[in-house]
């Protein structure tokens, strides 16, 4: 699996493109916005696109995903069933984030710990990861080793739990049981910023002891 990042809306939220290279086949990672800005690279690319992913419903992850999913005529899958205050917050969000009025969307699949997400022939294993907002999942790929961890882990840094339902005991414990069992040299993409890698973050991150 190859990934290109495509950053999008104000927050420079990392939209990804999850390639399969032996088929060509594709997945949309967190859509926030900007979807002409990600069709260009969907057809730069030339793959095609069987499904949209979402970590979490906070709006520069998802705010673009019911136009995209129009646009591809595709299926969405994600996040957990437990972030349905946020996707139903939709107009309450853009004001909170300051974002245009979006279209609300419901998952054609609500994911869950330990679901697994298919397109081509990649298999992405679900983790059940809350406390940022408690129905974020996290996506792994063991056979090319790369993560999308949303906004749960960044390089030195952790996603933030100062918005109504997060929970920082709670996001801990999953950076502990779900990431850090992970392989060390497993590189991840966050939400916002660059990539790291668990072993690293595991030795360097100072927000989490
Ligand atoms: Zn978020
Ligand atoms: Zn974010």
């Amino acid at each position: 699996m190859r990934i290109r990042i495509i950053p999008v809306t104000p927050f420079q939220q990392n939209c990804t493109l999850l390639i399969c290279e032996k088929t060509h086949k594709a997945a949309v990672v967190d859509p926030g916005g900007d979807v002409a800005r990600i069709l260009a690279a969907i057809s730069e690319e030339q793959v095609t696109v069987e499904k949209i992913l979402i970590t979490h419903a906070h709006l520069d992850h998802a705010g673009g995903t019911q136009e995209l999913a129009q646009a591809l005529n595709v299926h969405i899958e994600g996040p957990h069933q437990d972030d349905i205050f946020w996707l139903e917050g939709f107009p309450m969000q853009s004001q909170m984030f300051g974002f245009p009025k979006v279209e609300q969307f419901t998952p054609d699949r609500w994911l869950k710990q330990d679901d697994k997400v298919s397109f081509g022939e990649v298999e992405l294993e679900v983790l059940h990861c809350p406390g940022h907002t408690p129905g974020h999942v996290v996506f792994v790929d063991h056979q090319s080793n790369q993560a999308l961890v949303g906004d749960v882990l960044f390089r030195g840094s952790i996603g933030r739990t100062d918005f109504p339902l997060g929970n920082h005991d709670q996001l801990i414990t999953a950076i502990k049981t779900k990431l850090w069992p992970l392989p060390d040299d497993m590189e991840f993409v966050s939400g916002h910023g660059p990539k790291s890698t668990f072993g690293k973050e595991k030795k360097t991150n100072p927000f989490i002891f």
